[in-house]
């Protein structure tokens, strides 16, 4: 059994291997060229891209050096049988991280629970909102984001290797 390093399928036959990569499909294989590039650049190049970012201005407040990361939150709202999920992703600050981590935490506290699952689900949410925020509080780049980038550099590596491939 193995895991789709471009989709994230599992697979149990087949695919393919291209280095410590491995591929479901031939599609993924082709869109996963560029996990291959960053498997190849330097660890401390990626680490030095994540921290430029994470020190860049905040796209929300606009603040400089307040620790720009990807930031999820999670809402639970429910309504005797209906209940509303959801989950948002998100890149800012530490401060407008946490802020509305505090606002989706606090809605889901007071709006949760009024349904029969919600009894059950709302502490799992305000949990996975806890957990969210005790990672906005850190205090470096998170490794999620850090592939990010490395994947987009990776990808424009390619796109340029491409364009002068064509002329
Ligand atoms: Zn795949
Ligand atoms: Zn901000």
């Amino acid at each position: 059994m193995a895991v789709c390093s471009e989709c994230g399928a599992l697979f149990f036959v087949g695919g393919q291997k291209h280095g410590a990569r491995k591929f479901c499909s031939e599609r993924c294989a082709e869109k996963g060229v560029a996990l291959l590039v960053v498997d190849q650049m330097p660890k401390p190049a990626i680490n030095n891209l994540a921290r430029q970012f994470f020190d860049a201005e905040c796209p929300v407040c606009h603040r400089t050096n307040r620790g720009v990361d990807l930031r999820r939150d999670h809402r639970l709202i429910s309504a005797i049988v209906v209940q509303h999920f959801s989950d948002r992703q998100y890149v800012c600050c530490r401060s407008c991280g946490a802020r509305r981590q505090l606002g989706m935490l606090g809605a889901t506290l007071a709006l949760g629970w009024w349904s029969p699952r919600g009894i059950f689900m709302t502490p799992v949410w305000v949990g996975k909102n806890a957990f969210e925020l005790i990672k906005t509080a850190r205090n470096r780049p998170s490794a999620e984001i850090s592939d990010l980038l490395a994947r987009e550099a990776a990808e424009d590596i390619l796109a340029r290797v491409q364009t002068s491939a064509n002329c």
